[in-house]
């Protein structure tokens, strides 16, 4: 079932907003932490923010939250930027920063200090721990809560000039200990961190929490439907609080969406990050991991990831997504616009006894089987080919509709042939099947009479090229990887990846360019390697099989 934008509870109240007049002009953001490579979930996410935006003539933000410089870098802003090009999104004017409005939350920390309504607290993490209380018991107010404004204000300056030490003193607002809502006890509003910011240097000792930032940068930049998945549900209350006691210019307003989470997927930056630090992926970007540059390198489409995020929908309730649904949007997609290619995977030599030696045909075959407009590609045709071991039996039963002694097949796209003999090497290993072609039987669909039992690919031994191809399968054994009793590292499925370094390929199919998408027939989809594809040595990445084996019994 697609699902239009206007099927969405969100672009319901956006369609409200604007028609009581409450909205001129929708804004909305992308605001990931640099702490990371996104991932599907973010995916989805970016696909709310933008297309909310899109469909109201609105505008959408990217807006890094860099309030916590230990765990964000450059590398991540860079991958972050490029992902969310790649999927198809532009966002509206520069990238812009948390960080370059820090000497404006700044100064709203003063104003609230000054309204008696922040203070600095002494109290150390296990103390603030007991003071806060529990779910069921009240907090009580630390002994810091009543220092004067003045003392305060000397505080905060003097805590930013870098006088006291990490943990010695946190500034607090000063809502009620008492709120049911735990986020509501005097939250921290800015720590001590002598640590260098990757956009502001060492000019800042003391940073912002992200509650503290989050809403004021979206009422800075004029956000008027903050959109956020459900966990910060809990926090809108003190959201609502500081823009409530802060001169800021727009009030923007938060709806939540229940996060995508996907089977046999996990989605959390701090377990993707360990999969990548304990080496069981071969980095971020490893096509088996569910961040958008690993299912970019695994050769899934933008087009296809984004009808995924259609597809699922936005709800306000959590659920988990089958993977398989991706998988589906991926071959659909690919089904339509990949050429085909052949490539056979466990070669196994076929020699034709009256097919010349110095013949060589140069057949034109279309590169799509219905898409005219991907036009031909050319297939040489030798004495020597190799099929894959599999499709070739010296005895079979009738089930069997590949090659067997005696018996016929077609040769995609070219000629059917008929199996005389083997030639066994001194072990008694076959090491190439004899066979004749039978004439006129070029083409694929010949109406000459002659009944091959099946149709299998090749390649030719002498004008084909060797390639590495590597056959990734989920990652996850388990359903639910993160969900159970088990470390989710214990579920990595051990067959993941399979490299095969002595495939054959078509010509054609080396001179492919990067991130260019096969369907190698009756094998699966495959991608030409983002970096190590080279016409010379090519490499090819599978991005998924013909069909889903998960599923099928
Ligand atoms: P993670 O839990 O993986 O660390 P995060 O929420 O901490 O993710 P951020 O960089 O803070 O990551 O997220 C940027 C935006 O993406 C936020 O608005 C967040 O709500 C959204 N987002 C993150 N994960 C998902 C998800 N699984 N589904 C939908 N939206 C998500
Ligand atoms: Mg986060």
């Amino acid at each position: 079932m697609e699902n239009t934008p206007a099927s969405n509870f969100l672009q319901s109240i956006i369609a409200e907003d604007i028609s009581s007049g409450r909205v001129q002009e929708v804004v909305t953001r992308f605001p990931p932490e640099p702490n990371g490579y996104l991932h599907i979930g973010h995916a989805k996410s970016i696909s709310v923010n933008f297309g909310l935006a899109e469909a109201n003539g609105g505008r959408c933000n990217l807006r890094f939250d860099d309030t916590n410089p230990e765990k964000e870098s450059q590398e991540f802003i860079d991958s972050i930027l490029e992902d969310v090009r790649w999927l198809g999104y532009q966002w509206d004017g520069e990238v812009r920063y948390a960080s370059s409005y820090f000497q404006q939350l700044y100064a709203w920390a003063m104003f609230l200090v000054e309204d008696g309504k922040a203070y600095v607290c002494d109290l150390n993490a296990e103390q603030a721990r007991e003071y806060r209380g529990t779910l069921t018991e009240p907090g009580r107010n630390s002994p810091y809560r009543e220092r004067s404004v003045a003392e305060n204000l000397d505080l905060l300056a003097r805590m930013k000039a870098g006088e006291f030490d990490e943990g010695s003193k946190v500034l607090r607002a000063k809502i009620d200990m008492a709120a049911p809502n735990m986020n509501m006890r005097d939250p921290i509003l800015y720590r001590i961190r002598k640590v260098a910011h990757h956009q502001t240097g060492t000019d800042w000792v003391i940073y912002p929490t992200y509650d503290f930032a989050h809403g004021q940068e979206d009422a800075i930049e004029g956000v008027t439907h903050s959109v956020c998945t459900l966990e910060f549900a809990d926090h809108r209350p003190l959201y609502e609080w500081f823009i409530s006691n802060l001169p800021v210019s727009s009030q923007p307003r938060q709806f939540e969406f229940g996060r995508l989470n996907a089977s046999y997927t996990v989605t959390s930056k701090r377990k993707l990050k360990r999969l990548v630090d304990d080496g069981m992926v071969q980095g971020w970007d490893d096509p088996r991991m569910p961040t958008i540059a690993g299912m970019r390198r695994r050769g899934f489409t933008p087009a296809a990831i984004r009808h995924f995020c259609d597809m699922i929908g936005t709800t306000r309730g959590e659920g988990v997504v089958d993977i398989a649904m991706l998988e589906h949007a991926i071959r659909d997609d690919l089904n339509e616009n990949a050429p085909r290619g052949m490539c056979v995977l466990n070669p196994l030599k076929v020699v034709l006894s009256n097919y010349p030696e110095a013949q060589l045909e140069q057949l034109s075959v279309p590169a799509h089987p219905s898409r005219e407009d991907l036009g031909q590609r050319i297939l040489p045709f030798t004495r020597e080919l190799y099929i894959d071991a599999e499709d070739f039996r010296e005895e079979a039963n009738k089930k069997f509709k590949r090659l067997v002694l005696g018996k016929r097949v077609r040769l995609r796209n070219a000629y059917v042939i008929e199996a005389d003999g083997v030639e066994l090497d001194e072990a008694g290993n076959i090491v190439a099947v004899l066979a004749h072609l039978i004439p006129g039987t070029l083409g694929n669909d010949p109406e000459d009479g002659v009944k091959p039992k099946g149709v299998i690919q090749w390649v030719s031994a002498r004008e084909g090229k060797c390639a590495t191809v590597r056959l990734y399968d989920r990652l996850f054994n388990d359903v639910a990887p993160d969900k159970g009793e088990s470390d989710f590292m214990d579920l990595i499925n051990p067959d993941s990846l399979q490299v095969v370094t002595q495939a054959w390929i078509e010509p054609a199919l080396a001179q492919a360019a990067a991130e260019q998408n096969f369907q190698f027939e009756r094998v699966g989809y495959f991608v030409a390697d983002r970096y190590d594809h080279s016409t010379d040595a090519p490499v090819f990445n599978r991005t998924i099989s013909l069909r889903d084996t998960w599923n099928s019994g």
